[in-house]
């Protein structure tokens, strides 16, 4: 008799706290900003804005790590992440192709260096060599032009392979590869093991040079334009907040690199006033086209929220 009259009392708070869980899995979702990102010192901006922002503004930032620029593309181009932080020549070609999203703010500012062996010493001594970038698609493939053409020398002069990031410090040390240019710390990481050393550093190839970039969908800026406003705002802060010390605080909590390669790799970025300029976009616009990366990039209006 006792078991036949708990059944209802145990059915209704079951019910209820179902009932209860939606209605908190409801408000979480309403809050939550996926934002997509590799675990690489350009997009420290957006993973130091999840840890101080988070709660103060009310948005419950929800970092995605990713293994490789394409699986994150992927996720971003098919509204799996609400944004993300990406090679800003990548989001240019997928917003060509017709996909719904737009550039908020740069990732960061400088940071990249073109890396090569010891038997190489210019630009001119890459002819005929072997060099490695992530990507077409990327600043690291402008900047290998940049590059070449001091030493007189284009594309067409040396052998371009395209590699993960994470082999190319030791594909150097083999003698597999001759050069590279990526994201950082892989660049760093060379130069701290002596398996290479700094060609160019990219602000004296391209000043003001544009790279990875805060890109969200046009989904999310639309449908939660007040909470973009927010989270870009408080963005652009986190940039501004990351000194020295303070970058290299949040990269050993997302990165877990030793203090040498990250001291090397930090000396060469900068976070602080992340806003993509008209001047800034539009020369990377008449690199793209130089180079050969696309005959028809998006133009400010179509592509930078503003
Ligand atoms: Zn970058």
């Amino acid at each position: 008799m006792k078991k036949i009259k708990l059944l209802p009392i145990l059915i209704s708070s079951v019910l209820v706290i179902s009932s209860l869980t939606a209605c908190v899995n409801k408000t979480e979702d309403k809050n939550t900003i996926k934002i997509a990102y590799l675990p690489i010192t350009h997009s420290l901006a957006v993973l130091k804005e999840a840890d101080e922002y988070s709660e103060s503004s009310g948005l419950n930032i929800e970092l995605v790590k990713f293994g490789s620029w394409t699986e994150l593309l992927d996720a971003l181009n098919s509204n799996k992440v609400d944004g993300a932080s990406v090679l800003i020549e990548l989001a240019m070609k997928s917003k060509q192709e017709g996909v719904g999203i737009k550039a908020a703010a740069l990732g960061h500012r400088d940071g990249n260096v073109i890396v090569v062996s010891d038997k190489i010493n210019s630009a001119g001594d890459l002819k005929g060599k072997t060099f490695a970038i992530p990507h077409r698609q990327s600043s690291h493939y402008i900047l290998l032009n940049d590059a070449l053409s001091k030493g007189g020398l284009t594309i067409d002069d040396v052998n371009i392979t395209e590699l993960a990031p994470t082999e190319m410090p030791s594909a150097l040390a083999s003698g597999q590869i001759d050069g590279y240019c990526v994201a950082e710390p892989f660049g760093a990481m060379a130069v701290a093991s002596k398996a290479g050393k700094v060609l160019y550093t990219s602000e004296e190839l391209w000043k003001d040079s544009a790279c990875c970039a805060l890109v969200l969908t046009d989904k999310f800026l639309d449908s939660r334009t007040d909470d973009a406003r927010t989270f870009i705002e408080n963005y652009k802060q986190a940039g501004n907040s990351l000194d020295k010390d303070t970058a290299k605080e949040t990269a050993k909590k997302y990165l877990k690199q030793s203090d040498e390669i990250l001291d090397t790799s930090l000396q060469w970025i900068s976070y602080n006033d992340l806003e993509i300029t008209e001047n800034t976009y539009n020369r990377l616009v008449e690199k793209v086209k130089k180079y050969g990366l696309s005959d028809d990039p998006p133009t400010y209006d179509e592509f930078i929220y503003h």
